[in-house]
C-alpha cells in the first residue's frame, strides 16, 4: 500500500499492525474452514449424500478464495500472511471441528457453527475498519455476504433433512 494511502488509514484511528493480526486470524480461520468443509465431503455418509457433497464442496472453494483475499489485503498493508500451517491453530478465531461422526447431520451441524463463527469475525472487522478503511471494509463485507449465505444454505439442506426423517 502507498504511503498516503496507509496515512490516512492510521489517522483516521486504524492500528495497521492490529488490523494485520485481525486479518491473519480470519486467514487461519478461512484455511481451517476450507479443510474442514474439503474433508466433509470426502467422508459424509447417509442421506441425501450428493445434494450436501455438492454444497460442501461449493463453501470449500469460497473459503479458499476467501482465505486468497485476505491474503492479498495483508499484504497490500505490508503484512504477511501466516508463514506456517501449524500457525493456524494459534491464530484461528473459529478453530477446527475434526468430523468424527461422518453422518451428513452431523457435519451439517459442525459446519453451520462455523459459519456462525465467521460471521462473527467479520462483523468485527467490519466494525473496525468502517469510515476509516474502505478497502478492507469493503473486503469484509464481501467475505461476510458469503458466510452469510453459507449459514443459510447449510441450515435450508438440514431442514429439508429433519422433514424428510420426520414423515
Ligand atoms: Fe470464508
Ligand atoms: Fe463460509
Ligand atoms: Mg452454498
Amino acid at each position: 500500500m502507498g504511503t498516503r494511502g496507509r496515512a490516512i488509514i492510521e489517522e483516521l484511528g486504524i492500528k495497521i499492525e492490529d488490523l494485520i493480526m485481525m486479518l491473519n486470524k480470519a486467514f487461519a480461520d478461512e484455511w481451517l474452514a476450507y479443510y474442514q468443509y474439503w474433508l466433509g465431503a470426502k467422508v459424509a455418509v447417509g442421506m441425501p449424500k450428493e445434494a450436501v457433497v455438492t454444497e460442501l464442496l461449493e463453501h470449500a472453494a469460497d473459503e479458499l478464495r476467501h482465505a486468497g483475499m485476505l491474503a492479498d489485503r495483508i499484504l497490500q498493508l505490508g503484512g504477511t500472511p501466516l508463514l506456517e500451517p501449524k500457525e493456524w491453530y494459534d491464530f484461528t478465531n473459529c478453530g477446527y471441528e475434526k468430523p468424527e461422526d461422518f453422518d451428513v447431520r452431523v457435519l451439517l451441524k459442525q459446519n453451520i457453527k462455523g459459519e456462525q463463527c465467521a460471521i462473527d469475525v467479520y462483523k468485527k472487522i467490519i466494525d473496525y475498519t468502517k469510515d476509516k478503511d474502505p478497502v478492507t471494509y469493503d473486503m469484509a463485507l464481501q467475505i461476510m455476504t458469503d458466510e452469510i449465505e453459507h449459514e443459510e444454505d447449510l441450515e435450508a439442506i438440514k431442514d429439508d433433512i429433519e422433514k424428510m426423517f420426520a414423515k
